[in-house]
């Protein structure tokens, strides 16, 4: 059974009935479950001797146009789920918890931040980061785990938590997909049926540039335009960016060197926007 605790006082009070030496594991998420999160949940069970995990769809990052107050909450289901997979406690705050009257104060990154994701949802690393922190200071966890689905989040909360000097080791999990490719999302319960057959694509996108890299083509533009021209195939998809960066800085790469890039995509197929990526190195 996995132990709910809804207040801050209630997770710390928890968190003091832990011995010493037990470490700690923390999966933050916003919840409506599917197999990527539950891999998290593994990868720190397997490592940690008690595990935490959130559900919290944070306000603070989803701009006014978004999808906020649509967002899938399962809760019965997801609280289902985190019980099979023994998971030990699960924090689960109301908004006000969180984000109390007069609060005033957020967590900026202001590099990686700014590329991808960052320039077309202003606003929304700064809720992340704010919320992330927040919650580190909550739960104290040794760990936690973060899904290289969402590579520039895990970029922006590694920079932050060496920035800052967070005592939080930062762990990424691989990411999960369907059998056709498509990276699993808490969104692709919002695609249409012919929109759900159309979105492997993205991830074929992701392929046709990788086995470009493969056989020798190491130009970022180049790169990117096979990619794209894949994506352009599928009519229902309209394409956001697709990116060829560095992997730490997220800066364009002019000539993919030894050390590899990060192929990265986001795409409209009707009102849902999706995103993938994928790296190559060596
Ligand atoms: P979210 O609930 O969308 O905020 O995601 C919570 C965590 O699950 C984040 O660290 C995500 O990167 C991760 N995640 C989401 N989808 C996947 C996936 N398909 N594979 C692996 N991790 C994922």
């Amino acid at each position: 059974m996995t132990r709910i605790l809804r207040t801050i006082a209630e997770v710390r009070a928890w968190r003091k009935t832990l011995r010493p030496e037990q470490t700690l594991g923390f999966v933050p998420t916003m919840g409506a479950l599917h197999q990527g999160h539950m891999s998290l949940m593994q990868i720190a069970r397997q490592k940690a001797d008690i595990v935490i995990a959130s559900i919290f769809v944070n306000p603070l990052q989803f701009g006014p146009n978004e999808d906020l107050s649509k967002y899938p909450r399962p809760i019965e289901k997801d609280i289902a789920l985190l019980g099979e997979a023994r998971v030990d406690a699960l924090f689960l705050p109301p908004v006000a918890e969180l984000y109390p009257e007069g609060a005033s104060s957020v967590v900026l990154e202001e590099a990686v931040s700014t590329h991808l994701c960052g320039a077309s949802r202003p606003g929304h690393f700064r809720g992340v980061t704010t919320v992330v922190l927040k919650l580190f200071n909550i739960v104290a966890p040794d760990f936690a785990v973060f899904g290289q689905k969402d590579a520039q989040q895990c970029l922006v909360i590694e920079r932050m938590v060496r920035d800052l000097d967070v005592p939080v080791e930062i762990i990424r999990g691989p990411i999960v997909r369907e059998a056709d490719g498509l990276a699993l999302s808490s969104r692709n319960v919002y695609l249409a049926p012919e929109d759900r057959a159309a979105a492997p694509a993205i991830f074929a996108s992701l392929n046709a540039a990788k086995a470009a890299w493969a056989a020798g083509e190491r130009n970022g533009a180049r790169l990117a335009e096979i990619g794209r021209a894949r994506l352009a195939q599928e009519g229902r998809i309209t394409p956001q960016y697709w990116e060829v960066r560095d992997r730490t800085s997220l800066k364009p790469i002019e000539t993919v060197g030894p050390e590899g890039a990060l192929f990265a995509v986001a795409a409209h197929l009707g009102t849902t926007r999706l995103i993938d990526n994928l790296e190559v190195s060596g």
